[in-house]
């Protein structure tokens, strides 16, 4: 690997942090993400190209709006610098594969499905079926067999359908939607049926490590659950990044 591809990798993954931006505001609002350009949500003041510099605008703006004021949100930067990081992070996985190219790409889906899942409790069926079919046709230059893709999303969407109606049998409440199924499907397609078992495992793991304590401090009942997209999309990218390191762990304990 060329010594300079990760400095490459992560001011590329800046830049397109800065689109993704785009997407989690444009894409649950059914805005084009081409047209038009920026502005301020707020005073609707055109966004400059200089002020469009990601992370460091931010900075140099102190977090403001040029026009009103009006606070910009933090979460512009962090999805910039977890682009980049997820970037950089692919390519010391993979290397430069296409691998590398198609779980980066994969990866800021579900960034963008996070954002928005946390925003409106949403999954949009653009990203998640989109996903799946654009994976189905992408699998073709990952190191993962058809037969698998096909039991990553059939297992994904169908343990989760019977997680949500085995739930809804027990408690008669919805704990997840019908979202949260397709995302399972998106993931289950790029990882197979093991990538599909992890990510369940790693997201309720995360999610209940986290859900807990924040339904508790919100003094909210786990009903006003917090969307599980997240922790879901959260399992898959340790899965693609170091899943197999888990399991080697996992099984030299069990042997
Ligand atoms: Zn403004």
């Amino acid at each position: 690997m060329i010594a300079y591809a990760p400095f490459i990798a992560a001011v590329t993954g800046l830049f397109i942090g800065s689109f993704l931006n785009v997407c989690i505001h444009r894409i649950p609002r059914d805005e084009s993400i081409v047209f038009p350009a920026s502005r301020c949500p707020k005073c609707g003041r055109a966004i400059r190209p200089w002020e469009n510099i990601p992370v460091l605008s931010y900075l140099f703006l102190m977090g403001r709006c040029r026009g009103c004021r009006e606070k910009i949100s933090i979460r512009y930067p962090v999805v910039e610098l977890l682009s980049a990081l997820l970037a950089v992070a692919m390519l010391y996985r993979f290397g430069l594969t296409p691998s590398f190219f198609i779980y980066y790409l994969w990866a800021c889906v579900l960034l963008v499905i996070t954002f928005i899942d946390i925003d409106f409790q949403i999954i949009p069926d653009s990203l998640s079926i989109g996903g799946i079919v654009v994976g189905l046709v992408l699998v073709w230059w990952l190191p993962l067999s058809y037969t698998n893709a096909l039991m990553g999303l059939f297992l994904g969407a169908g343990l989760l359908i019977f997680v949500i109606y085995g739930y809804y049998f027990l408690t008669g409440k919805e704990g997840m939607g019908g979202g949260d199924v397709k995302l399972l499907g998106m993931i289950g397609v790029v990882t197979g049926w093991q990538g599909v078992l992890f990510t369940i495992f790693m997201g309720s793991l995360i999610g209940t490590a986290v859900g807990v304590p924040w339904a508790f401090a919100q003094k909210k009942n786990m009903q006003a659950a917090i969307p599980f997209g997240p922790f879901l999309a959260l399992g898959a990218l340790i899965y693609v990044l170091w899943g197999d390191l888990f399991i080697n762990w996992y099984f030299g304990i069990l042997a």
